[in-house]
């Protein structure tokens, strides 16, 4: 899988003591993050790493700003500031109809991804299972590694045609449950493919989360960034899934502050509790100001998020075209910021000698389709572009792209 080492790889000789936990061995560090890296040493323009190179918004970098002058620089409470709570569980109510205990349901951590570790950490036995839909997103490899969980995967198709949807196959999916299985891991709106699920495919996890007691674990950090009249809909918002339900979100990817690292999980008390635990002892809490800014963030009108997400239509529609044009096969997003491609036409053996020759001689960074599959070979025609750009940055890129037919 895209960063996870099988372990025959991971087999060393006896004699090489080199004191790392066998658990480090089995993963490499993130490729999404290394190409920043790659795009930097190259001064490439970077459409790797999902982070938006414009500005936030005012309101909220004032609230961080005054959050500070009022000296909110000590430790919040570990599961996070009240405020941030009370706005976390207000807006689940505003914007999906859910219920939430704010004293006992939310845990505020670094970052989603913090959030999706430490959930894991705290529900996760050496044995047990969990479905990951695949491509994924690649932390949910090391994740389940950190955690003793063996993941499951179910295959998410790709669409015919441009406009299509990327879909899965029920029995597939069915046949990844068994008595093993104490989650799945569902993001939607999905990294890297763009997927919303629709309620009639909620429904048919729901019914399958049921039938073998099995958790739910949703990364709905792109809720909000959503196109062409596409609707998100949280699974714990389905019959029978409050209660089984861990809702994963943050702060990064809605209001535009993927450095601030405020992310949280929401979860019935008794998995709360354990969630808090293992969050007290990894992190003790997230940044302080920072958090009272989030409480203002959840507090914008819903102008905001109809704003941001034509925003990101925009975006979408401006890299799609320049894309096709320097030959790659291009697969619309419903949602979420990412474009996955088909490099096929493009000539190149597979998907990381392609983006190598892409950031080193091109002048563009992308993720190789690998990262997000468990065996390099599936996503080897793949490629993904991130288009939370400036509309300049994707000229840029558009520009340097077209060197790719034209020589
Ligand atoms: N979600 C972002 C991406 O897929 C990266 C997030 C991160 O690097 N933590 O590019």
């Amino acid at each position: 899988m895209g960063n996870v080492i099988s372990s025959q790889q991971a087999n060393r000789p006896a004699q090489e003591k080199d004191f790392l936990s066998d658990k480090v061995e089995h993963f490499t560090e993130s490729v999404i993050r290394e190409m920043t890296r790659q795009a930097t040493l190259y001064g490439a323009v970077n459409l790797a790493q999902g982070f938006p190179d414009f500005a936030a918004p005012e309101e909220i970098k004032q609230a961080a700003r005054s959050a500070i002058e009022k000296d909110v620089n000590q430790y919040a409470i570990t599961w996070g500031a009240k405020s941030l709570r009370n706005a976390i569980a207000r807006q689940m109510g505003v914007w999906q109809g859910i219920s939430v205990d704010a004293e006992k349901e939310v845990t505020v951590c670094c970052g989603s991804t913090e959030a999706m570790i430490s959930t894991l950490l705290a529900l996760c036995n050496g044995g047990d299972e969990v479905v990951i839909f695949e491509p994924f997103y690649e932390n949910y490899g090391p994740d389940s590694v950190l955690s003793g969980a063996r993941p499951r995967f179910v295959r998410l198709h790709p669409p015919m045609e441009e406009n299509g949807e990327w879909t899965f196959d029920e029995q597939e999916l069915r046949r990844a449950f068994d008595r093993h299985t104490k989650a799945i891991i569902l993001n939607t709106p999905n990294n890297p493919t763009g997927k919303v699920f629709t309620r009639a495919e909620l429904s048919l996890i729901r019914d399958l989360c049921l039938e073998f007691d099995v958790l739910a674990i949703t990364d709905e950090i792109y809720e909000h960034i959503l196109y062409d009249g596409r609707k998100h809909i949280s699974m714990a918002s389905l019959d029978g899934m409050r209660e089984r339900t861990v809702t994963i979100n943050g702060m990064s990817k809605t209001y535009s502050v993927t450095g601030w690292r405020v992310g949280w999980a929401v979860a019935p008390e008794k998995i709360t509790n354990a969630i808090r635990k293992v969050h007290d002892f990894l992190t003790v809490g997230a940044p302080a100001p920072l958090q009272e800014a989030g409480a203002a963030a959840l507090s914008l009108p819903k102008a905001y998020y109809a704003q941001l997400a034509e925003g990101y239509r925009t975006r979408r529609d401006r890299l799609i075209p320049a894309l096709q044009a320097a030959g790659f096969r291009c697969f619309r997003p419903r949602g979420a910021y990412y474009l996955m491609t088909d490099i096929s036409s493009l000539g190149f053996a597979n998907d990381v000698e392609f983006v190598n020759y892409l950031v080193k001689d091109v002048g563009v960074a992308a993720v190789p389709g690998s990262s997000f599959y468990r065996r390099a070979q599936d996503g080897a025609r793949q490629v993904r572009f991130a288009f939370c750009k400036k509309p300049e940055t994707l000229d840029a890129a558009a520009q340097k792209l077209a060197k790719l037919r034209h020589g």
